[in-house]
């Protein structure tokens, strides 16, 4: 991990990129039938409106079950029974399985959405765009959109439509309004999912959100580090779950920790508990397992990757040496002189 090709940035950016391709182009890869089965056993890759993808994002069942098995179920008092809900139990179990093993790591390795915006931003980076030093504190009280978003939109919408108190098209609004569904089906080349829908107003309001929702997610970007990221529901679902995961980030505490604050800076999502004094608020909800905290943290062993006992990553003085001459913690790219670059320093 300590060669000037391979830290961890760079294989993360390699799993993301190979990832973005997959999730995006998955069904060309392995045919219709065989994409429909993986997106059964695997169900939280990418947009369901990218028809050449390899499976789907698991908000969509989500929404699903809620309206067409339990919503509709309740409606039909009496027939709640074992049939309506073993697909919901179905989605549940893949999704926990998924969960336990990957968890907030599908936002730092997996997410196409999440591997978009880090482009947009390392581009901005690169074109000397502005940026934020860090999100002033009190944006962190949007940390409360994506509960209520995750609440609203997958949770009670999806389940009133299936009771027939709103209509039909509200079955699955955070579908209709995610951004990631722009962007994952531009990528095949389909401009289909930008059309705004003139037939009824709410068709209308979704779409005219998810175009905006699109375009800021975009231009934000290229200066602020995953602004999408900071109000997405599935944020908050896999923060439900993530002290079950196998995969934990783990802070130790040390003496020289708490001053210099570098891991909040490489942090895209600029959570300030990692770098505070308690390590049993580290993991925060909002983490997404990227790593970039143990990354640039000088001292050794203070912030670690771990999978159950198994430590994949940790901080070292050594690492960050070698890595804090190719990027800056916010991003920057450092331009390094022959004589900096690793392998060149004199003894
Ligand atoms: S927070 Fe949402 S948009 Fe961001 S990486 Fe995770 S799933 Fe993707
Ligand atoms: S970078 Fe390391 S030493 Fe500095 S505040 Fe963060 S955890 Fe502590
Ligand atoms: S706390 Fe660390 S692992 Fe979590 S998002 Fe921030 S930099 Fe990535």
């Amino acid at each position: 991990m300590n060669s000037p090709f391979w830290n961890l940035g760079r294989l993360r950016r390699t799993v993301q990129i190979l990832l973005l391709l997959l999730t995006v182009y998955g069904g060309l890869l392995v045919g219709p039938y065989l994409a429909d089965k993986l997106s059964t056993a695997f169900p939280s890759l990418s947009c369901i409106y990218d028809q050449q993808n390899s499976a789907y994002c698991v908000l969509r069942p989500l929404q699903h079950q809620l309206n067409h098995r339990v919503g509709e179920s309740i409606a039909r008092l009496g027939e709640v029974t074992l049939e309506a809900f073993r697909p919901l139990l179905f989605t549940f179990l893949s999704f926990f399985a998924f969960f336990i093993v990957l968890n907030k790591a599908f936002c730092g390795w997996v997410c196409p959405l999440g591997t978009v915006q880090e482009m947009l931003y390392r581009l901005g980076r690169r074109l000397g765009l502005v940026a934020h030093a860090l999100v002033p504190p009190r944006l962190y009280q949007l940390r409360a959109g994506k509960w209520l978003l995750l609440f609203l939109l997958v949770f009670l919408l999806p389940l009133l439509a299936g009771l027939g108190m709103i209509p039909g098209i509200a079955g699955d609004p955070y579908c209709q309004i995610c951004p990631a569904r722009l962007i994952t089906t531009l990528l095949t080349a389909s401009t289909e999912e930008m059309a705004v829908s003139t037939q009824g107003g709410l068709a209308f309001a979704f779409a005219a959100i998810r175009n905006l929702l699109f375009g800021f997610t975009l231009v934000a970007a290229l200066t602020v580090r995953q602004p999408f990221c900071r109000i997405c529901p599935m944020l908050a679902l896999h923060a439900i779950f993530r002290r079950f995961s196998l995969l934990q980030l783990v802070k130790t505490p040390h003496d020289n920790c708490g001053h210099c604050s570098l891991c909040t800076r490489a942090c895209p999502m600029d959570i300030p508990e990692i770098s505070g004094k308690d390590p049993q608020r580290a993991f925060s909800e909002d983490c997404t397992l990227c790593g970039r905290c143990a990354e640039f943290c000088p001292n050794d062993q203070v912030i670690s990757l771990r999978f159950g006992p198994m430590t994949l990553f940790a901080s070292s003085k050594h690492y960050f040496s070698h890595r804090s001459r190719t990027e800056k913690p916010d991003g920057t790219p450092r331009l390094c002189t022959e004589r900096e670059k690793p392998g060149n320093q004199p003894p």
